[in-house]
């Protein structure tokens, strides 16, 4: 290794070690579903993204191993040279029947789909309007374009009319897009998409919704942008296949223009290779299996109310969520450390999610309950926490 790398490494390793910010990665051992083990312990697992309990879905499973027989484990090229296979074309007319709108297409992962899409659209002569909270690769993906970023306040609505009408009267951009999460993974709250589309098109701007935690979760199933009734409305609607869908993968449903665009121009797309055939055919029973029916997504939502209103029963202050994302919101961050830390030992599995992350004094262990908890793990759950809560003194 490079004396300047050894030295780059050592020195940043250190300072993270030292104030307390390196993350130590828990492997678990085994599937990833409603209860995990770590390190040879048992865990309610209230930290994944898994809503559905797709991810261990033995149907999916099935449909997987049978395509891997029939494709093999790689698509074998990137899409537009060799690796578009019937399988692609087959899910991204599902993801289009899903989303409600004329086509869509699919990417490696959701992270990419905002690498892929925003600068496929946007360049240096152009603004975005970015709620302050989106997520990292909303962030890097406008960064990507060199358009001028200006975040608006979190669901501020009048910060964004302000900032939208100076934006467009400036002259200096020959497009404007307001670009915001469907749903906020920190706290749960939907993004205000009704009054979002009124500015947009009160000033010619282009609407992005990432609807990563919205997909599967929200508008029975079919996101936030159905939630309120707006397909027609919002221009570029962006999911993940790796949450709620169970699998790996993400997408963007528009316009047939947009999306034809988009095979042409999105770097993600045309320099890298196609999702796997056994994780596209999985992928497409998924979503025509939330077509077909709600019951995951009611199960979901049944669970989520359930914890909620256990955790406030006992004291704990959830915020303001409107998915069935829970944070327990503790403040401190040494506390909320030590917090998630003791439920780890007393057999729940919640991260702590501390500045930067969320504002400092916010800290908070997220819980995402999943639709294949039942009611007994949720219980065991609330009892430890109550116990934990207690010891602690963050509840009386
Ligand atoms: N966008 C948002 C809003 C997200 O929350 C996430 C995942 N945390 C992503 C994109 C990335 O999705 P993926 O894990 O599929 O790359």
């Amino acid at each position: 290794m490079s004396n300047v790398l050894q030295q780059f490494l050592e020195e940043n390793l250190e300072a993270l070690r030292e104030q307390g910010l390196y993350n130590e990665i828990d492997p678990v051992e085994g599937a990833n579903g409603p209860v995990i083990q770590v390190r040879g312990k048992s865990l309610i697992n209230l930290s994944s993204n898994n809503y559905l309990g797709l991810a261990t879905n033995e149907h999916l499973k099935q449909i997987a191993q049978r395509t891997i027989e029939q494709y093999g484990v790689g698509a074998g090229a990137v899409r537009t040279i060799n690796g578009t296979l019937d399988l692609h074309v087959k899910l991204e007319e599902t993801l289009a029947k899903f989303k409600g709108t004329e086509a869509a297409i699919s990417y490696q992962s959701g992270f990419n789909c905002n690498m892929a899409a925003i600068s496929a659209v946007i360049d240096k002569h152009d603004a975005i309007l970015s709620d302050q909270l989106n997520h990292a690769s909303i962030i890097d993906g406008c960064r990507l374009s060199k358009a001028k970023i200006i975040a608006y306040n979190h669901s501020d609505m009048d910060d964004l009319r302000a900032k939208a009408k100076e934006a467009k009267a400036s002259g200096l951009y020959k497009k404007i897009m307001i670009i915001t999460d469907g749903v906020f993974s920190m706290d749960g709250d939907l993004a205000k998409l009704p009054e979002i589309v009124d500015i947009a098109k009160e000033f010619d701007c282009i609407t992005y919704v990432d609807d990563a935690h919205g997909s599967g979760v929200t508008g029975k199933g079919a996101g936030t942008v159905k939630h309120f009734g707006l397909q027609q409305d919002i221009d570029f609607q962006i999911g993940t296949l790796s949450k709620a869908i169970g699998v790996v993968g993400g997408y963007v449903a528009g316009k047939k223009n947009l999306i034809d665009w988009l095979k042409v121009r999105s770097r993600p797309f045309l320099f890298s290779t196609a999702l796997p055939p056994g994780d596209v055919a999985a992928i497409t029973r998924a979503v025509e299996m939330l077509m077909e029916s709600t019951a995951l997504h009611d199960q979901l939502w049944e669970n989520g109310d359930y914890l909620k209103k256990g955790l406030q029963q006992l004291g704990f202050n959830i915020g303001h969520s409107e998915t069935p994302i829970t944070p327990c919101i503790i403040g401190d961050e040494k506390l909320t450390q030590t917090f998630s830390k003791r439920l780890f030992e007393e057999g729940v599995y919640a991260k702590s999610i501390v500045f930067p992350t969320v504002p400092k004094g916010t800290g908070r262990v997220r819980n995402m309950p999943i639709a294949t908890h039942t009611k007994g793990m949720l219980d065991d759950a609330l009892a430890i926490y109550e116990k934990v809560g207690r010891e602690l003194g963050v509840i009386g």
